[in-house]
């Protein structure tokens, strides 16, 4: 399996597709934590039909930064079913394992400006906080940090660092609510500081939290085109955020419908969900289709796919 190595073959990609004005560039980034399923394909159908729509790149970055989440094995498993598939990227796969320092230099601008601090809250202190402020996060969302540590650790050790998101919306004078479109969900918005908080961006076991690796690499692959499952899309105004706080284009963003398990539930590997069975390619691919409001294709993989790019209906 071919990797890229370094910052310099990166570096190479980046002036390459930088010549090239206006070159649409989407990729799928999968988590290594499972092998890919019903839900996982219909991303990955939607951002490589996307793409060869559009006469446009498409990449495939392994997102292997959440170590113990990552199953051995399974980002070869990934690979190996979008080949059967026949959805092959166009470039050297990106693996987020290899990309420390372009993280660790991300963070440090940060600091630099002012816009991230260290945060020595344990889960317990964060939960303490919240209940003396009489609040109690949502049932499935993650809860809105209080901002205990913004204006110093008060004595604990360090253990993560976050964004301090209002004082990156108040230097850049960005509006609140951040404002977005989605090509298929539509106009978005989402007030950062008081749904989210001041997010993570390294975490306390000294991993990097996805929506700092995220950022970094979608504009190290030149990405002008997010395409994604639904269950992302309330990630996207804090990635819209950094990138602004790092100076980063911002892409278009689509996020694709879900396929829900039995209990009505998105499908995950959390939950369960079976990996592809690739013995019959074509039918795995008409069931992703068919989640995209795609006509079912009795042919073989490639015909199928070539039908699904010519009445692909997104413009761009
Ligand atoms: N790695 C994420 C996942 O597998 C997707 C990230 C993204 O597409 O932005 O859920």
């Amino acid at each position: 399996m071919y990797s890229l190595q370094g910052s310099k073959a990166i570096e190479f990609i980046h002036y390459f597709l930088k010549k090239r004005t206006n070159v649409y560039t989407g990729r799928f980034a999968p988590s290594p934590t499972g092998p890919l399923h019903a839900g996982s394909l219909v991303a990955a159908l939607a951002s490589w039909l996307d793409a060869r729509a559009h006469q446009g790149h498409w990449l495939v970055r392994i997102e292997d930064v959440d170590t113990p989440r990552c199953v051995p094995g399974a980002a070869q498993a990934i690979l190996a079913q979008l080949h059967t598939c026949g959805l092959l990227p166009d470039g050297l796969v990106l693996w987020q394992s290899q990309r420390s320092h372009a993280y660790d230099n991300a963070l440090n601008h940060l600091v630099q400006a002012g816009w991230a601090y260290p945060c020595g809250c344990s889960r317990k202190d964060i939960e303490d906080a919240q209940a003396a402020l009489g609040q109690r996060p949502a049932r499935h969302s993650a809860a809105v940090y209080p901002g205990t540590c913004r204006d110093g650790l008060h004595g604990k050790p360090a253990r993560a660092w976050r964004l301090n998101v209002q004082r990156v919306i108040d230097d850049l004078q960005l509006s609140v609510p951040l404002t977005w479109h989605d090509r298929w969900l539509g106009d978005q918005c989402q007030d950062v500081s008081q749904d989210v908080g001041d997010f993570v961006l390294k975490r306390a076991d000294g991993l990097w939290a996805y929506q700092l690796a995220v950022v970094v690499d979608d504009a190290a692959q030149s990405v002008t085109h997010v395409v994604r499952g639904a269950d992302l899309a309330d990630n996207t105004a804090r990635q819209v955020l950094l990138q602004h706080a790092l100076g980063l284009p911002t892409p278009s963003y689509l996020h694709t419908p879900l396929v829900l398990g039995d209990n009505g539930e998105k499908l995950s590997k959390q939950n369960g969900a079976q990996a592809l069975d690739l013995g019959d390619p074509l039918a795995a691919l008409n069931e992703a289709a068919g989640v995209l409001g795609l006509p079912q294709v009795r042919t073989t993989p490639k015909q199928a796919l070539q039908q699904w790019v010519a009445s692909w209906p997104l413009p761009r």
